[in-house]
This record gives structure tokens, sequence and C-alpha cells, in this order.
């Protein structure tokens, strides 16, 4: 039995839209397909007629830095994410969480776009985008239109994207200026596919003096439907003293809040409680060292 009819290379955003359209609800965006393809192949996906491939769409294979702004198209692999300096250096949580995902072939095909559409909690590099408070834009016939990240999410596997007749464009966040870095950790249970049982990422910005944080954005998952951000810890932290002690109350503090199920795949809720409060405190440590000093050097990216 043929999976899908009919392949469709698109090489400009309207071209895929128009193609969405001509098939009504019956075609699907594919990019690297690495969720995609196995849903289909699985019986998880509603039957398609055709794919319209949008890995040769130009703008939506460019990273491009305008200042402290990233544009980062939502074709780009992972690969590129990891390797591009900048996102290295100043949105590090990006390229360490794009750089465990799978493994080296699943990277040089596995869009940051077909990661954030897919819409589930615990998502690696959608994990980073959310601490990193960045805005997506979608494209339909109508025109464009700008979306915080965190509005996009409507349970697991349910996005705001309409998928036959919209397109995730680009994405939009700024760097990590002077006393600002990011970080990323993650624990997880290979079982063939990789299956995270908890990702963290965090960005923080420190005071004038170094000596306080002055803002933070925690994002963790799955601890529910949606990636979500630590809200009540983020506001704890504002204006305590930038140290290990109130790095340990904040990490306390999002176990007490964070409620992750059991799951057989992944592990009980008591030991993701644990990890909420292992991972949390790494992340914000190697954040606020990365702050204070300027040093940034990408940890766990896998080979
Ligand atoms: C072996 C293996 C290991 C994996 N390990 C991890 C992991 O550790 N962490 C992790 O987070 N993920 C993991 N994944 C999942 C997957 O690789 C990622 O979610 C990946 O980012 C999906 O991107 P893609 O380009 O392959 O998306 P596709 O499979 O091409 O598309 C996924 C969905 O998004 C839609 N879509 C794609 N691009 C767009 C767009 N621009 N606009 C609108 N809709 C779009 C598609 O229609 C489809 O519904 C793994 C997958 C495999 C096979």
């Amino acid at each position: 039995m043929k999976l899908w009819n009919h392949y469709h290379i698109a090489h400009t955003v309207g071209e895929a839209l128009r193609w969405l359209a001509e098939y009504d609800g019956r075609a699907r965006i594919v990019a690297g397909g690495t969720d995609l393809l196995l849903d289909i192949q699985q019986g998880n996906h509603p039957p398609v007629e055709a794919l319209i491939d949008i890995t040769q769409i130009p703008e939506l294979v460019s990273v491009e830095a305008d200042g402290d702004l990233m544009i980062l198209g939502a074709g780009v692999t992972h690969t590129a994410i990891v390797e591009h300096s900048a996102i290295r250096a100043r949105a590090t949580c990006l390229a360490e969480s794009c750089g465990v995902v799978g493994g080296p072939q699943v990277r040089n095909v596995a869009t940051i776009g077909g990661n954030v559409a897919h819409a589930l909690p615990a998502a690696d590099g959608t994990l980073s985008l959310v601490a990193l408070d960045a805005e997506a834009e979608i494209a339909s016939l109508d025109g464009r239109t700008w979306h915080h990240i965190r509005d996009l999410f409507l349970g697991p596997g349910q996005s705001l994207i309409d998928p036959s007749k919209q397109l995730l464009t680009r994405f939009r966040f700024n760097l990590a200026g002077r006393h600002e870095a990011t970080a990323f950790k993650r624990i997880m249970r290979p079982q063939g596919v990789a299956l995270p049982i908890l990702g963290c990422a965090v960005w923080v910005r420190l005071d004038d003096s170094g000596e306080r944080f002055a803002a933070a954005r925690l994002a963790l998952g799955p601890v529910g439907p949606t990636p979500a951000r630590a809200a009540e810890v983020e506001a704890a932290l504002v204006g305590q003293a930038a140290n290990t002690e109130t790095i340990t109350n904040a990490a306390k503090m999002a176990q007490d809040q964070l409620h992750p199920r059991t799951s057989k795949y992944r592990a009980t809720a008591e030991y993701r409680v644990e990890m909420i409060g292992t991972l949390l405190r790494r992340a914000l440590t190697l954040a606020l060292s990365r702050a204070r000093t300027g040093e940034v050097v990408p940890e766990g990216i896998g080979a």
C-alpha cells in the first residue's frame, strides 16, 4: 500500500501554501520527515494524499543574526543549529538541546520547525525556544503573523498551526547579551528511539553587579501537556543573590510546583520530580557561570 500518492517540492512559501490549498486538507508539509513518516508508517496519522516538501525553500533554511536579534528559518536542521557560532555562543541552550536529539542521521535532516510543529511537551529544541522567549511566524494565504511560541501549543501533539493551510516559517529571539546566558540539560532513557525523561532549558540575566538574578526563564518538559515554564520560580529568583543557596531553593520550589506523571516508558513521577531538582540545579549553575564570566563552551552535544 502506498503511504502517499504525490510528492511536491516547493521552492517558495507561496508555492507550498498553494499546494496545501489545492489538496484541501489532504496534503501535509514534510521537512526532515523524522516524525511525520514514522507517524504515517505506524498508522498514527490520517491518510495523506500528498506530501509538500519545504526543505528547498531558501528563507526557511536561513539563519540570520540582525544585531542582537536571531532570525532562524523553520527548516533549519538540528545539525546546522549546533554548528552555528552565534547560536553556540549566545543561544547556547538551543545548540545544546538540538545537539542531543537522536543521532547524527536524525539531526542532519530533522528541522527545528518540525520539532515545534509536532507540539510534544518533551521536544528538546522546542524547550529551548520557550526559554529563549522566541516568537514564531505562521504563514497562510492570507498573510503572515508572529505568535509567542507558547501560544502554539494546545495539547500533546496539538498545535495552533492548521496543518492543512499554514506553514511555520521563522523564529525570532534575542541573543544573550552582557550578564545573560542560557543552558540546557536533559536526562533520557535510550530505548531504540530516544525518549527523554526530562529536559530543562534556562535563560538568566544578572544585574549590573553580576551578583543578583535580574530575570530568569525556566522551561521544562514533559511535566504537563505542553512545554512548561516554571513561572513562580522565575519570579522568586528575581532580586535574589546569584549563588548556590538561591539555586538550591529554586530547584526545591520547582519540585513542589511541577507535577510530572508516572510514565511506563519514561520513569515514575517520584523519580522525575527528583530530576526536576537535579537538572534545574545543573542548568542554573551552568547558566550563572556563563553569565558571570562570558565564557561559553556548549556541553553534551552528541557525536
Ligand atoms: C530516532 C529518532 C530519535 C529522535 N530523538 C529525538 C529527541 O531526542 N528529542 C526530540 O525532541 N525529538 C526527537 N526525535 C523527533 C524528531 O526528530 C524531531 O521532533 C524533529 O525535530 C522533527 O523535525 P522534522 O523536520 O523531521 O519534522 P517532520 O517529521 O518533517 O514533520 C513533523 C510534523 O511537523 C509538520 N511540519 C514540519 N515542518 C513544518 C513547518 N515548517 N510548518 C508547519 N508544519 C511543519 C509536519 O507536517 C509534521 O506534522 C527523534 C526522532 C527519531 C526518528
